[in-house]
């Protein structure tokens, strides 16, 4: 690691840091590589990462169309919490959490883990009885949650307006171990940790076709900088995973939507955790820069204009005004985008598919992020070793037709 002293550190900053070294290497590609991840976001260069460091694959590069973290990894509201319903949702999400509680170290970069606390809040009865549920059945999985009276809510939550509102909080429950997380540094950090383990991290390189041998298995991709060859691919796409699917003839039942967050004006530090309402379609935190982070639902109709509807991010912010007075006169600095692929069941695809040699990691629709490692961590052993790992056994595509599905729908919804 490079130090500096805080005089250098001036000189450079005047100087337009000419000299720094970049944190990974412009990498061109190889003829041949033993695996390649397509999409560089937090889950393809996190499993890059594990396929180098735990499954000793030297030979590995990442393919990303734009710039690494520049999906939505780089464009998310950055919540993590593990409290979902089902017991293999409760051990994928957990499983992820205990990695995040470490990742500054492994990978020596500061992924800014804040565990600030996580609140959902209860505004009418189906909503206290299907939270209830969530607390006790995390509770049996050894995943932290608590049920809140609505005046502890406001305790933990000072700024939250509870009673003088249209759907007044009738509870919430709490997941203490839950908050954000850094999204752009998640991505650099995997990135040159892999890169320090020969990954070849090859941005503005886009997969345009999959090539297959006549036994039906992978052998190639071709790209905007050429064929490259390969017995694996691990497809991390996000948002355009039925576009690279397609091109190896496999079709996943996913529908990709627009979903856009926003940030205000940066305010001096003011609230003090994460706050979402699934009933009022609104969640919000605050950023260490002191912008208020808000998020909201997807658009009502698929697309891949990385745009979402005006009116979705106003009801967002109307549903924040009531719940936070204090930020009625705040004004909004931007606004954005990004493409979520959804599944019917809500719960993702980490899998094998028909094709050999083809492994696909999807379906997160609109809450990946928080589980960047554990997802990273089991796609790399699925690949590695073509048998997925047991905490993403049941994340299957024949799911789908064979219907053990894992219904999170509750615990998706608008929360992420
Ligand atoms: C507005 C918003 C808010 C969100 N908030 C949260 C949140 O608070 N908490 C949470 O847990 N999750 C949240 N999510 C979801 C989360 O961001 C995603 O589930 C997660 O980041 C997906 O990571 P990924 O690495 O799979 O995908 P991405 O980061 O999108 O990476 C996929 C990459 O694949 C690349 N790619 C696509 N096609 C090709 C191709 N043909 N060739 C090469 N590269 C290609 C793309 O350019 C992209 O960089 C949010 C999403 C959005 C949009």
């Amino acid at each position: 690691m490079q130090r500096f002293s805080a005089l250098s550190l001036l000189g450079r900053a005047l100087t337009g840091h000419r000299s720094w070294a970049p944190q990974w290497r412009r990498a061109s590609p190889q003829p041949a590589y033993d695996a390649l991840i397509i999409g560089g976001g937090g889950h393809g260069l996190g499993a890059a990462f594990y396929l180098a460091s735990e499954h000793r694959l030297s030979r590995v590069a990442v393919l990303e169309k734009g710039w690494i973290g520049g999906g939505n990894t780089g464009r998310n509201t950055t919540i993590i919490r593990s409290n979902y319903l089902f017991d293999e949702s409760a051990a994928l999400y957990d499983h992820a959490l205990k990695l995040w509680e470490h990742l500054s170290q492994v990978l020596n970069y500061n992924v800014m883990l804040s565990q600030r606390g996580v609140m959902m809040l209860a505004h009418n009865l189906h909503d206290v009885q299907v939270i209830k549920r969530h607390v006790h059945a995390n509770r049996a999985n050894g995943v932290d949650n608590e049920w809140l009276s609505a005046e502890q809510a406001q305790q933990f939550c000072p700024p939250l307006n509870i009673a003088d509102i249209r759907y007044p909080v009738l509870g919430a429950a709490l997941q203490r171990r839950g908050g954000t997380a850094r999204h752009d540094a998640v991505a650099w950090g995997y990135a040159r940790a892999a890169d320090a383990l020969g990954v070849d991290i090859i941005e503005n390189c886009e997969v345009t076709g999959i090539r297959r041998d006549a036994h039906g298995a992978v052998e190639a991709v071709e790209t905007t900088r050429g064929v490259i060859r390969t017995p694996k691919i691990g497809v991390a796409a996000a948002g355009h995973t039925s576009v690279v699917m397609k091109m190896a003839g496999v079709r996943l039942p996913l529908e990709s939507y627009p979903l856009q967050a926003l940030v205000s004006e940066p305010v001096k530090p003011v609230f003090p955790c994460v706050v979402m309402s699934n009933t009022m379609h609104a969640y919000i935190s605050q950023s260490d820069k002191g912008e208020l982070v808000i998020g909201a639902g997807t658009d009502a109709y698929t697309s891949y204009t990385q745009r979402g509807g005006l009116h979705i991010s106003a009801h967002a912010l109307e549903a924040v005004c009531e719940l936070f007075p204090i930020f009625r006169r705040l004004r909004m600095l931007r606004n954005w985008g990004g493409i979520v692929d959804l599944t019917p069941d809500r719960s993702p695809i980490i899998a094998r598919t028909p094709v050999p040699g083809l492994y696909v990691n999807c379906g997160w629709g609109t809450g990946g992020f928080k589980a960047t490692p554990g997802s990273a961590h089991v796609f790399a052993w699925t690949i590695a070793r073509d048998e997925p790992h047991p905490i993403n056994a049941p994340f299957t595509i024949e799911r789908f037709r064979d219907g053990y599905l894992i219904d999170e729908a509750a615990a998706a919804a608008v929360a992420h």
